[in-house]
């Protein structure tokens, strides 16, 4: 069985603009800033709970000026994150309040959920969920109450398109059932839902939608967690026995993955646990400063120069450290 959703990654635009919106207006922690690895004059920025959490979190490759793609078939559609039960009404205020613009409600498997764009158009549901037994990984610039806090993504929203049956496996639903081992546990207009662990996979089916055309705003592909690499391992080779194809294992620094296409052309990828974001650097600091891989620590003065710097939305002392000043001033 798969263990959850590990981590969602995505294209957009200009770096700031990206760090802006999920840390200062999504309150996520910037855990990691890194290049892409393939494309090492791009960063690679991770966003999650104080820790990096797996199943917590989201990353971006900010492209700069790039055209705003476009959504369609072929894609991981949107991501939705949790919020505590209670705290939609006050998510609905914050993000009014910040002008993020058009914020959508509706009520999909009995679960209020909001509905909103990112700045460059990448689609973002926020959802309840009980939180009691899922207390915040909190860190001392966290900008939200844990009370408001996002916790994790609760899950994803797949839109496939036609891409072909794999071996036996001829569609997303498929594949997503009898190999993944999700379970189908309900239907909502056009949206069927399927579970594996903690998450959910939503598969929606349109038949106007067109292609999707990947740049910035669009969802690369959706990670699923391995435990360790045995696990990897085993899924590598069940999965290309079933005529999947499956690229070798790529070490990423803070986890191990290994991607394949589904039926339906959406990338997936499968990513363990460890190492983990402090690999490299302390949790106390985790994402103030640029960290490179080996492979490019020699052109790390050139890459610097070529980088913009980030400046984070969220000041250092932050909440806690207000909270601890006033406690003391009590
Ligand atoms: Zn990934």
């Amino acid at each position: 069985m798969i263990n959850g959703i590990h981590h969602v990654t995505a294209l957009s635009s200009t770096p700031q603009k990206n760090v802006d919106f999920y840390s200062g207006v999504l309150g996520l922690r910037l855990v990691k800033q890194t290049v892409n690895f393939d494309d090492p004059g791009v960063y690679h920025l991770y966003y999650g709970d104080g820790l990096g959490s797996p199943g917590t979190i989201i990353t971006f490759f900010p492209y700069g000026r790039i055209l705003p793609g476009q959504h369609g078939t072929g894609e991981t559609h949107s991501v939705a994150f949790s919020v505590p039960q209670g705290s939609l009404d006050d998510w609905k205020t914050r993000l009014e309040q910040l002008e993020v613009g058009r914020v959508e409600e509706s009520t999909r498997f009995g679960a209020r959920t909001l509905t909103f764009k990112d700045p460059d158009g990448m689609i973002i549901d926020l959802t309840e969920e009980p939180v009691a037994d899922r207390p915040v990984v909190d860190w001392p610039e966290a900008p939200l109450e844990p009370s408001m806090a996002i916790r994790r993504i609760i899950g994803v929203t797949l839109a496939p398109g036609a891409h072909g049956p794999i071996g036996e496996y001829t569609t997303t639903e498929d594949a997503l059932e009898r190999i993944l081992g999700f379970e189908k546990v309900g239907e909502e207009d056009n949206r069927t839902r399927y579970q594996s662990g903690e998450s959910f996979v939503d598969v929606v089916r349109d038949p106007l939608m067109p292609p999707m055309r990947s740049s910035a705003g669009t969802i690369h592909h959706v990670a699923f967690r391995n435990p360790d690499e045995a696990s990897q391992q085993e899924w590598q080779i069940k999965l290309v026995a079933a005529g999947f194809r499956v690229s070798p294992v790529m070490d990423r620094n803070y986890f191990h993955s290994i991607y394949f296409r589904e039926p339906g052309g959406v990338l997936f990828e499968f990513a363990t646990d460890a190492p983990g974001f402090d690999a490299d650097e302390p949790r106390e600091t985790l994402g103030e400063s640029l960290k490179l891989p080996a492979q490019y620590e020699s052109r790390r003065s050139m890459l610097e120069k070529t980088l913009e710097p980030l400046t984070l939305p969220y000041p250092k002392g932050g909440r806690l450290a207000g909270v601890a000043q006033q406690e003391e001033n009590a």
